[in-house]
């Protein structure tokens, strides 16, 4: 079986992963929100994709928290007083 005569050195080897680094990633704007995205992916942000609502954001579950929430708590407090004519 062949073997290579020489240790290949640090720098040589090195070499090989100097144009490894990192690229620019091509972003492209959401349709719906004008957030930078990943192109050919769902928005993170809206969770929209190609006009149409495919994802259940964290902000959307924030505001149906938040609604339920209120819902809740003018439940418990019962029915609001009529308001007064200002006397
Ligand atoms: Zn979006």
């Amino acid at each position: 079986m062949p073997v290579p005569k020489r240790k290949r050195s640090r720098a040589r080897r090195d070499k090989r992963f100097a144009n490894k680094g990192m690229s620019v990633k091509s972003l492209t704007k959401c349709a719906n929100c004008d957030t930078a995205q990943m192109p050919h992916q769902v928005c993170s942000s809206c969770g929209f994709y190609k006009g149409t609502k495919v994802l259940v954001t964290k902000a959307d579950r924030r505001t149906k928290r938040d609604q339920e929430k209120k819902a809740r708590d003018e439940a418990r407090k019962g029915p609001a007083a009529p308001p007064t004519d200002g006397e």
